[in-house]
């Protein structure tokens, strides 16, 4: 039978007097003022150790949200074992299940407890309460939801039969467990990344990143309440290259879903493959990971679109997308109006905690992306080849707060126009408009990466010369609109190169990589 057509959560606006208004602050306000203890959460048993962690906000590093229990290679073993103990009876549960199970973690977290995953990541990870709505609320209920829906659109894909015989396709889990290893960046990607491949049929291990441990935590109570069986997803807190260690060397292993660094998946993946002779099967490497997205302009390009682009597309959740855009390309003859009015909007931008719905900006994740920031915009300062034409200023002494930043650079290949840096620092190269052409090859050629791109212009041939001339540079690229906000079942969200494995997150790509497919011909 078929599944219900799924449909985007509607985003709530927080307006103030809203009644959810009032329910997100009651339930930040309760966060704030109870210290929880999180067990890592193994074949549904909760597991404490002797090494707690503190939690806190990044943008109040003195205040304690709790502590959580950190594991290590033993633990990892277990959740292992829970997985492949809970496997044979979780896909041979049906589908119809299966999906009632994501259908109504989806409600879940749309309802009942929309307010407690969002005060989660606002206070977690320091995301105000519209970024963390989009993100936390409804991305992770549109993940589920479209999820299913994808699921069947999988299973009705069937070959013909001919006379004498039937021809069909089953689709099966992998054989072995998946392991998710999930970012800190949007508590939906870290909630879809092990949901994925659990809908269709498989049991994951699941390591969070240590700075997006509150959501986590929060995101395995859904699970727990919609009735997902024990040891089919299973929560582990351990450091990085530990659980690797024993993940990427057992014999089940059979696939990873990642998003995060390159430098991290190209390690995973140079791992898997000295490990290969140990696997039953070839695992599935399905990963996003960075970016250095771009904002190409022509001069007939809408001046004030592009700056409000250019504002949100680096500026929203503090530059810590991937899809953030990072490096503008702008014709010097519309450069002065653009910077005036961009100028103009960014002096209206707030910085401070998320508690106070106002801030626009947060703090940024942890110390070292403080430090590395603050990094770049010195060096910048000093630099003959580069300027900072706004903000720059960085304080450490409450949260991590860098102020957003522009960089002009001189030069296409200043090093900020290149490197993945994931805060609130944009770098803008004017170039002479009779070199648009030149400057298209420098973007294409500037960066390894290829995850989103942006093109502001009015002129229809130039559009789809320039998209044309980009086909590689990004596998999400917008005409007229900033590269970020990707939705479920609208803008499937992924890229290539340095960027990933473009599975394309939410989409029917993505569900085909955690299913393993028989052909069966049975005669008659
Ligand atoms: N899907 C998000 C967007 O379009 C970005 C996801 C990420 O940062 O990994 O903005």
């Amino acid at each position: 039978f078929n599944v219900p057509v799924a449909k985007n959560e509607p985003v709530l606006t927080y307006a103030p007097g809203t009644p959810e208004r009032k329910e997100l602050q009651a339930k930040i306000a309760e966060l704030r003022s109870t210290e929880v203890e999180l067990p890592m959460i193994i074949g549904g048993n909760e597991v404490y150790t002797d090494r707690k962690e503190r939690m806190f906000p990044p943008h109040e590093i003195e205040h304690t949200l709790g502590y959580y229990n950190q594991g290590v290679a033993s633990h990892v073993e277990m959740a292992i074992d829970a997985a492949l103990e809970a496997k044979e009876k979780w896909a041979n549960l049906s589908w119809q299940h299966r999906a009632s199970i994501f259908l109504k973690a989806a409600d879940l977290l749309a309802g009942p407890y929309r307010a407690k995953i969002n005060a989660a990541t606002m206070l977690g990870q320091s995301k105000n309460a519209f970024q963390s709505e989009i993100d936390a609320a409804c991305e992770l209920a549109d993940f589920f939801r479209f999820g299913v829906q994808e699921m069947t659109n999988i299973y009705k894909i069937q070959p013909e039969s001919a006379r004498g015989m039937w021809n069909y396709s089953e689709y099966r889990p992998l054989e072995g467990f998946i392991y998710a290893l999930t970012p800190f960046n949007f508590t939906s990607i870290a909630g879809n990344l092990p949901a994925a491949p659990a809908l269709m049929g498989n049991v994951v291990v699941w390591k969070p990143s240590k700075t997006a441990i509150y959501s986590a935590g929060v995101i395995m109570e859904v699970f727990k309440e919609a009735g997902l069986p024990d040891g089919v997803i299973n929560l582990v807190f351990a450091s990085g290259p530990v659980a690797a260690d024993v993940v990427l060397t057992h014999t089940d292993f059979a696939g990873i879903h990642f998003t995060g660094s390159t430098g991290v998946f190209q390690s995973i993946w140079k791992k898997i493959g000295d490990n290969i002779y140990k696997y039953k099967t070839y695992p599935r490497i399905v990963g996003e990971t960075g970016g250095k997205d771009f904002i190409f302009a022509d001069n007939t390009a809408d001046k004030r679109g592009l700056a409000i682009a250019m504002l949100r597309g680096a500026f929203e959740y503090q530059g810590q997308k991937c899809s953030a855009a990072s490096r503008v390309y702008i014709p010097e003859s519309i450069w002065p109006e653009v910077k005036e009015i961009f100028g103009k909007e960014l002096a209206t931008v707030k910085m401070g905690p998320p508690e106070d719905f106002t801030n626009f900006v947060n703090a940024v994740i942890d110390e070292a992306s403080f430090d590395k920031l603050k990094g770049f915009i010195d060096r910048a300062r000093e630099d003959e080849d580069a300027e900072v034409i706004f903000g720059g200023n960085c304080d450490k002494s409450v949260g991590y707060f860098i102020e957003p930043t522009v960089i002009e650079a001189k030069k296409p290949d200043y090093e900020t126009m290149q490197e993945e840096l994931f805060g609130p620092v944009l770098t803008i190269y004017v170039y002479e408009d009779e070199k648009m052409d030149e400057t298209l090859d420098i973007l294409d050629g500037t960066s390894i990466y290829a995850l989103t791109g942006a093109v502001f212009s009015q002129d229809r041939y130039n559009i789809e010369k320039i998209t044309k001339r980009l086909e590689h540079a990004a596998g999400n690229f917008y005409i007229n609109d900033k590269p970020t906000g990707a939705v479920v079942g609208q803008q499937p969200f992924g890229g290539a190169r340095g960027s990933g494995t473009d599975d394309k997150a939410g989409a029917i790509f993505n569900f085909l990589r955690w299913t393993a497919i028989r052909t069966i011909k049975e005669t008659f």
